[in-house]
């Protein structure tokens, strides 16, 4: 999701606090529970787009801390719009690439990683930049806690088939795996839909999704 270039969004993004700007100085791994003033459970949404899900996510689970991660300045723009409309002490937004995330969240500080309708790369040769790609779990394997997991959803079958190869050779494991989740009444349980996976279930596509553990 790119939206155009929206004038003054980046300076709009530098000024707002719900956007934690020193995040990517050296000293800020670690800091979480400093940074939120508390010790609840931290929650990621890697690649987030205007925040639906995260919003809602942390809305219904005050007892946990949320941090939105979202590359583009314009995409963000929209989550912090709507935290001004409905403004929520447990979450917080990065403007920044996934691939600096270690940068950012220090050795086990994440308790539940979230991936939803990663962008899909389809060509061979940018494989390593797919959000489920080996390169990245191993990223996320430094700060995701031992027995934290991950949930990964899309609609996309041929990132998600890739996805699910990536596991072995990355030495993780699937808690679940379904390829419709919404024809199953218990996985749907509690599942927040995101912006995504309301545009593309309301097309009749199947939705995918993963929980996996190390
Ligand atoms: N998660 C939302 C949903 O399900 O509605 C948005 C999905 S959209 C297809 C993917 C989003 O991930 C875009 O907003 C894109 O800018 C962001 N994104 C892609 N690669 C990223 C990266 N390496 N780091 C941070 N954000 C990324």
């Amino acid at each position: 999701m790119r939206l155009r270039n929206i004038t003054g969004s980046r300076e709009v993004i530098a000024a707002s606090h719900y956007v934690v700007q020193e995040a990517l100085q050296p000293d800020c791994p670690g800091t979480w529970k400093e940074i939120f003033g508390n010790d609840h459970p931290l929650h990621i949404e890697i690649g987030m787009g205007k925040g639906k899900f995260i919003h809602t996510m942390a809305k219904m689970h005050p007892e946990v801390n949320y941090v939105g991660i979202e590359k583009y300045s314009s995409v963000l723009l929209r989550a912090i719009q709507k935290m001004e409309q409905e403004e929520l002490g447990n979450l917080k937004f990065l403007r920044m690439d996934a691939e600096d995330i270690n940068k950012v969240f220090g050795p086990g500080e994440v308790d539940r990683i979230y991936l939803n309708f990663s962008d899909p790369w389809p060509k061979d040769r940018h494989a390593k930049r797919r959000l489920p790609s080996r390169e990245f779990l191993a990223r996320y394997d430094v700060v995701l806690k031992q027995e934290g997991k991950l949930e990964f959803k899309t609609d996309n079958r041929q990132l998600f088939d890739f996805a699910v190869a990536e596991l072995e050779p990355a030495g993780w494991k699937a808690e679940i795996i379904t390829y419709d989740l919404h024809g199953d009444s218990d996985l749907m349980e509690g599942n927040v839909m995101t912006e995504y996976e309301e545009k593309f279930s309301a097309l009749g596509n199947p939705i995918c999704k993963y929980v996996i553990y190390r």
